[in-house]
């Protein structure tokens, strides 16, 4: 668990399992019920937000779709532009992708390609690293546009999946390990 003077007791308690979602076998890890109680919210917005501030970010790249929640929340705090990562298909404008492997066949995330400058200190932000494959090719988008990916950030995190390996280590973060 990582926060210097949060206590994140609460945001753990209140992550409901749902077993066999969306399909027999996977433990579904759902945080609509921290997104539903306001001072849950505000803490877990909070202690991502500690952990962004000192590094001076222009953007948070927010993914499809949860990280989308958090990740508006926590650029609204800084001050910083926010950049959507999305399933292909969904930008209306030209965009950068990255494919991805799935347990079956392949999928496709892509981001605005005027969305980063080149350079600019960028943090990642998702409710959840699983296998890492998503935010693995997030991280290839942020590449991509030459920006520079100075934190990924995650509330919670399965550990006995291994995702941090397909992510560059020393810019990981996370507030929950499960
Ligand atoms: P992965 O690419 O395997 O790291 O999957 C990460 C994405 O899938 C995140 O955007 C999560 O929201 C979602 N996800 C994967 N596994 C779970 C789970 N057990 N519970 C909730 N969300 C999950």
């Amino acid at each position: 668990m990582m926060s210097a003077t949060l206590d994140l007791a609460p945001l753990r308690a209140a992550v409901r399992d749902v077993p066999d979602f969306p399909k027999p076998g996977i433990l579904f890890k759902d945080i609509t019920p921290i997104l539903a109680d306001g001072a849950l919210f505000k803490r877990a917005i909070d202690a991502f937000v500690e952990s962004v501030r000192p590094l001076e970010i222009a953007k948070v790249v927010g993914i499809d779709a949860r990280g989308f929640l958090f990740g508006a929340a926590v650029a609204y705090a800084l001050g910083v532009g926010f950049v959507p990562v999305r399933k292909k298909g969904k930008l209306p404008y030209s965009c950068q992708s990255a494919a991805y492997t799935l347990e079956y066949g392949e999928a496709v995330v892509e981001m605005h390609s005027d969305a980063l400058q080149r350079g600019e200190r960028v943090v990642l932000i998702d409710d959840l690293l699983a296998t890492g494959g998503t935010a693995a090719a997030a991280v290839k988008l942020i590449g991509q546009m030459g920006a520079e990916l100075v934190l990924a950030l995650f509330l919670i995190e399965l550990e006995f999946l291994h995702g941090r390996r397909n992510l560059p280590e020393t810019a990981v973060r996370v507030l929950l390990t499960f």
